[in-house]
């Protein structure tokens, strides 16, 4: 049974649409796919319906931006009620964010001589629900003033570039509580990853878990063996599941093909159980996990 539980489509910033992504999922030879989208929901209808034509299981998540200790993390969250008011409100306060930064790039941009306008942003992004700096890496793409979204953010976009521009998370740790409260599971995806390095440690992810925390994203592109171990050790000791995955972009990020990290079947079904604890705690209505 191959697992991939952190995929991107275009409804945030990966190239594919949710229909296209979840029949690639199933043309990749994955037999459980999960999609998540950065801070929204909106692709889990299209998803579903397409889980359901294609034959594939699908998990419907999310990854929401967090901020802890000054630092910026990722973390995916599984089956959470969407309509569980605190969390919409949180999602919301970060797409906000999302909208405010784009202008203050391209003011950036502008100071480099590279003048793009907020059209050529929305039609780069096309119907995206969550603006990110690879939209504006795209449209700079179409602009003809850089080769690829890689070099966007080497030059431009990444942090301490001359464009970069700071936006809204939310606090992780009431972050974790809130979805479990929605009846969802968290996991803190890349935590030693290339742009979130050093903001959770042993102690930092001990401490999650006594939050509420439910795993760690252990097996990612960003992890090298060496980290990868470090990683799966951590999980083990703390009781938390370990998750392996490809987070997925399309073509907006080279090295992610669809697979190339999958989660052990024990460790997926741990999860799914420990997400059932969590819908039962809730009194929410939840996503079920569409299996063909
Ligand atoms: P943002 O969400 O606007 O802060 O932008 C961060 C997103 O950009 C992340 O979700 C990454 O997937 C993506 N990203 C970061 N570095 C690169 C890169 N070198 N090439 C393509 N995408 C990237
Ligand atoms: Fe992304
Ligand atoms: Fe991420
Ligand atoms: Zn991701």
């Amino acid at each position: 049974m191959r697992i991939d539980l952190h995929t991107h489509s275009s409804v945030s910033d990966g190239t594919a649409t949710p229909r296209e992504l979840v029949t690639a999922a199933q043309g990749a030879g994955l037999d459980v796919v999960a999609i998540t989208d950065h801070d929204t929901s909106e692709g889990w209808g299209e998803a579903a319906e397409t889980a359901a034509d294609v034959g594939i299981t699908l998990v419907r998540g999310m990854e929401i931006s967090t901020r802890h200790r000054g630092q910026s993390v990722h973390l995916l969250a599984y089956l959470p009620d969407p309509t569980y008011g605190p969390l919409m409100e949180g999602l919301q306060r970060i797409l906000d964010g999302r909208n405010a930064r784009v202008p203050a790039i391209l003011e950036r941009l502008r100071e480099v001589g590279m003048p793009l306008d907020i059209e050529d942003v929305h039609r780069a992004a096309g119907a995206t629900a969550a603006y990110g700096r690879p939209h504006v890496a795209d449209a700079l793409v179409a602009k003809g003033f850089v080769r690829d979204r890689d070099q966007a953010f080497a030059e431009l976009l990444g942090n301490g570039r001359p464009a970069y521009v700071d936006r809204y998370a939310e606090p992780l740790t009431p972050m974790i509580r809130m979805v479990g409260e929605a009846g969802g599971v968290t996991v803190i995806a890349h935590p030693w990853g290339r742009h979130e390095p050093g903001a959770v440690g042993e102690e930092g992810l001990a401490a999650l878990a006594e939050a509420g925390l439910a795993g760690i994203e252990v097996d990612h592109e960003d992890h090298d063996a060496a980290t990868r171990e470090e990683l799966r050790a951590i999980a083990r000791n703390l009781g938390l599941v370990a998750t392996g995955s490809s987070d997925h972009h399309g073509l907006g990020k080279t090295g992610h093909d669809l697979g190339c990290n999958t989660t052990d079947p024990d460790e997926y079904h741990r999860l799914l159980e420990l997400a059932k604890e969590a819908a039962a705690g809730s009194g929410r209505v939840t996503p079920e996990v569409l299996v063909p």
